[in-house]
Parts: structure tokens; C-alpha cells; sequence
């Protein structure tokens, strides 16, 4: 019982930085210390986490594991894609890569908790079938646009958009260390610096559109984007924030519903957020 009252905390307090949705709070005392690989010990009065770094694939396979126990992921698919792209080649260097919990990057923004990840996909799943095309806004470390590009193959598109260059760059660097190295060189996939408010229209129209940072409302390029059939998954709000599916019809008519509670940095422009 110890650990759930002592770790939630911890987890609400990096989700001030990004996400901390309700569905993490169901997990009991017990499997949330499992669940997040985590051991405690006391540290000068306070707590110290003991996480795994570095890169391992028996660190992604639990991972995966856990988030299929807990009924996050149930989607074949998802568990291959989140497996097979290594989240420890995109996390700092010394941070942990495959503990439930976001990560600071640098630039004020965060590597997404692994859950946020498997959820979104999941959302997006029936829109990033293979020869699909898929925009990911806000997209950080380039994990989750990495993932979009394993799911729709080289007959796809994924286009990622970040608007701090150095965040562009490592994300560059991170894919061409991973499986989807390939993707990135023959062109399915690329990410580009720019205001991921304004989309990105030389792809357009998208099958899935992907926002990694919450909006106060929805970006109407995204929607002028985004192909009739097409789904958006957006975080909306500022200090209470909603994850929203938007799914356009075939008239060009949207149906918008709340997935969950969540809390991620600000779809803002490049000063606010320096
Ligand atoms: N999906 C990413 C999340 C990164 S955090 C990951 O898991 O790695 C949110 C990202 O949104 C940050 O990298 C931030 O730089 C970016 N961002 C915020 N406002 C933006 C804007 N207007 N245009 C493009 N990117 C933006």
C-alpha cells in the first residue's frame, strides 16, 4: 500500500510536465511498482528510483508485456510495432527508457509515457494501414512518428513536424539508428522544423493526423488536412486537458469524442515554449 501512495505522486508530478491520464491510477500497489520497474529505497529522508537505461530487449518486451496486462494495448499490431521500435535508442542517454512514465528531452517538452504512445496508436490504428498517410505534430523524439512508419510501410507517408530545430535533428538521428532507418532514407518517412499548427500541406491529405502537444482549440489547417474517413487524436485544453478523436466523414462533417483525461506541454510557438 506504501508504494501506490508514495509513487502516484512521483507520476503526477512528471505528468505536470506532460501526461498523467486517469487510467493510471487503477493499477494496484503491488503491480504499479512492477508494472514500473521500479525498486525504492530511502535517499536522504526522500525516495530513490532504481530505473533501467540504456537500451534492452528484454526491457521492451516487458514493457509491452505490461502494457498489454493492463489492457492498454490490445492490438496485435501495436505490441509488434512498440517492440519493434527500441524506445531506449530515443530516450536520453542514462534516462529511463521503459518505465510507464514521461521523459524530459530537452526544449521544455517530454518523450510521452509508453501508455500515451500505445493509446494513440491504437486510435489510429485503422488509419495507418500499410500505403496510409500520417502527419505527427509535436513530433519530439521522432518514437511515435517512428512507429507510424513501421505501421504504414514503404508504400506509406509519415510526415513529422517539430518547430525547435535541435529537437528536428535528434529525431533525425534517433530513426536512423533503428528499424526505421530504411523508411527514412528511401523517403516514406521525414520530419521537417516547422509550426505544427499550420500542419504540413505538401502531404496533405492525411489518413491520421497525430497532435503530440495540447491545443486550446483545434487548429483549423489540421482540419482542412485531414482526409474525409480520416482521424485526428488531439489533446484539447490547458490546465484540464481532454484527448480528443476527431473523425472526419466522407461529406467532410466531424464527430469529436473524449477519450480520456491526459496532461501534455502546450501546442504553442517556439518562444512560449523556450
Ligand atoms: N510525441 C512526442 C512528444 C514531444 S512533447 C514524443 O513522444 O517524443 C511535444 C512536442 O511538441 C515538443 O517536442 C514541442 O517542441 C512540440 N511543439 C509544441 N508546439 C509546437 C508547434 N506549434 N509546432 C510544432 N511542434 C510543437
Amino acid at each position: 500500500m506504501r508504494a501506490q501512495v508514495l509513487l502516484f505522486p512521483t507520476i503526477t508530478a512528471y505528468g505536470r510536465l506532460y501526461c498523467a491520464p486517469r487510467r493510471l491510477h487503477r493499477y494496484n500497489s503491488s503491480s504499479s511498482s512492477q508494472f514500473l520497474n521500479l525498486s525504492l529505497s530511502r535517499f536522504s529522508g526522500g525516495l530513490f528510483f532504481h530505473m533501467e537505461s540504456g537500451t534492452s530487449s528484454s526491457g521492451k518486451k516487458s514493457m509491452v508485456e505490461n502494457l498489454k496486462r493492463y489492457g492498454v494495448i490490445s492490438s496485435k499490431r501495436v505490441a509488434q510495432v512498440m517492440e519493434a521500435l527500441d524506445r531506449g535508442l530515443f530516450v536520453p542517454v542514462g534516462s529511463s527508457a521503459y518505465v510507464d512514465t514521461p521523459v524530459p528531452i530537452g526544449y521544455n517538452a517530454t518523450i510521452s509515457a509508453p501508455h500515451m504512445h500505445a493509446t494513440c496508436l491504437q486510435l489510429l490504428e485503422d488509419k495507418l494501414q500499410p500505403g496510409m498517410c500520417a502527419l505527427d505534430v509535436g513530433s519530439g523524439t521522432g518514437y511515435l512518428t517512428g512507429c507510424f512508419a513501421l505501421m504504414v510501410g514503404a508504400e506509406g507517408r509519415v510526415v513529422g513536424v517539430d518547430h525547435i530545430p535541435e529537437l528536428v535533428d535528434m529525431s533525425i538521428k534517433n530513426i536512423e539508428k533503428s528499424v526505421a532507418a530504411s523508411l527514412l532514407k528511401k523517403g516514406s518517412l521525414s520530419l521537417h522544423v516547422g509550426d505544427g499548427r499550420k500542419g504540413w500541406q505538401e502531404f496533405a491529405p492525411y489518413d491520421a493526423i497525430h497532435v503530440g502537444a495540447a491545443a486550446s482549440e483545434i487548429p483549423q489547417p489540421l482540419l482542412d488536412q485531414l482526409k474525409p474517413g480520416g482521424r485526428m487524436v488531439i489533446p484539447l485544453g490547458t490546465y484540464f486537458q481532454e484527448l480528443k478523436v476527431i473523425d472526419k466523414n466522407e461529406d467532410g462533417s466531424i464527430k469529436v469524442h473524449t477519450e480520456t483525461s491526459v496532461r501534455y506541454v502546450p501546442l504553442t510557438s517556439r518562444d512560449e515554449q523556450l
